[in-house]
């Protein structure tokens, strides 16, 4: 096994690794080294993860963001057709109501035609009668 010696990128110590090794951790600070083509890089976990975290938190975000929107977008789908659905029964309840006034105004007319039938009749009665007597 071949054995190589580099100095930790973080705090100089010197570490031996395994030459076939890819990636390493300092055992005096801990700090994970890269080495790719003989070069060593100190990868700061805590920023990688965080830079991850901020990654995946902004991802929820825009998610969320589209999910309201599309909420949002629906809610108003929602209240557009009930708006419709309001209109139609608006206009059905007028066009009902204008059909009740004017069938009341024709019964009001035939029954005031039938009243005045009735008295015509009577009234023509009462005159033949009084004809009659003279
Ligand atoms: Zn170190």
């Amino acid at each position: 096994m071949q054995l190589v010696i580099l100095k930790c990128p973080n705090c100089g110590a010197e570490l031996q690794i395994e030459a076939n090794r890819r990636e390493c951790f300092c055992t005096y600070c801990g700090a994970k080294a890269l080495l790719d083509d003989g070069s060593t890089r100190i990868i700061d976990e805590a920023e990688v993860l965080r830079a991850e975290t901020e990654k995946i938190v902004q991802l929820k975000k825009l998610e969320l963001e589209q999910e309201r929107f599309r909420k949002e977008e629906e809610r108003l789908q929602k209240k557009e057709a009930l708006f419709k659905k309001i209109n139609i029964f608006l206009f059905i309840t007028f066009v009902a109501g204008l059909a009740l006034i004017l069938i009341g105004l024709l019964s009001l007319s035939l029954m005031l035609g039938a009243i005045g039938l009735t008295v015509s009749c009577i009234s023509g009665t009462v005159l033949i009668c009084m004809h009659v007597r003279e």
